[in-house]
């Protein structure tokens, strides 16, 4: 087991060296608000919106500033951007008052108006405060195509990666993995032609050999 992670951390190294969040911002805060707008969204199209609001939007007293209506109307070509609004809103409320850097656990983090553990591992590990993997569906499913867990849900996996990977291994990891998942080991027809890691996947040994 331990051999395969090395070969598989290794080869995702090797194919993504600069990886890195593909999320637009220019400051933790706004990182926190980007990771908020992305959940079941891609992230170029929270991009598109955040390029120009984010040149006036800095901190979170430009957003209360805007009030609640203009922030939807402004962000509302987003998925389920009135409940995000609000959530960014309340989160705004907040860190108003008490500064972002308190935040610094995903405990925390949690804390903060809908800021759920995906979000909070997300952001953490972006900003480097700390080495976590967050697991969403994506992660969960390259994760078993890789006999690295046998899990059904996302939250059974999450909680089995911390006692696998190295805090080292999972600093780099989580962002090697996002592109790995986002442009070769897709959910339909992954790219496996020139994937390396074929021998030590299941779903090539089941779906392709
Ligand atoms: S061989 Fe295919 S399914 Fe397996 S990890 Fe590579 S891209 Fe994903």
């Amino acid at each position: 087991m331990k051999k395969n992670i090395d070969v598989i951390v290794e080869y995702l190294d090797r194919l993504f060296p600069d990886a890195k969040t593909e999320l637009y911002y220019e400051n933790d805060f706004q990182l926190l608000v980007a990771i908020i707008m992305s959940a079941q969204t891609t992230d170029k199209q929270v991009n598109k919106v955040n390029k120009e609001l984010f040149k006036v939007l800095k901190n979170p007293i430009d957003w209360l500033e805007l009030g609640l209506k203009k922030i939807e109307n402004y962000i509302k070509s987003i998925w389920f951007y009135k409940t995000k609004a609000r959530n960014i809103y309340k989160t705004c409320e907040i860190l108003s008052k008490t500064d972002l850097s308190v935040f610094d656990t995903i405990e925390k983090l949690q804390t903060l108006y809908w800021v759920w553990i995906k979000t909070a591992k997300v952001f953490l590990s972006v900003t480097k405060w700390t080495s976590v993997l967050a697991v969403d569906t994506h992660v969960h499913r390259v994760l078993n195509r890789l006999w690295i867990v046998n899990t059904k849900t996302p939250l059974e996996t999450d909680k089995k990666v911390e006692q696998i990977f190295t805090r080292e291994d999972l600093a780099r990891f989580h962002h090697t993995l996002i592109l790995f998942w986002r442009y070769i080991c897709k959910s339909r027809k992954p790219l496996c032609v020139d994937c390396e890691l074929k021998n030590v996947c299941k779903y090539y040994k089941n779906n392709i050999l």
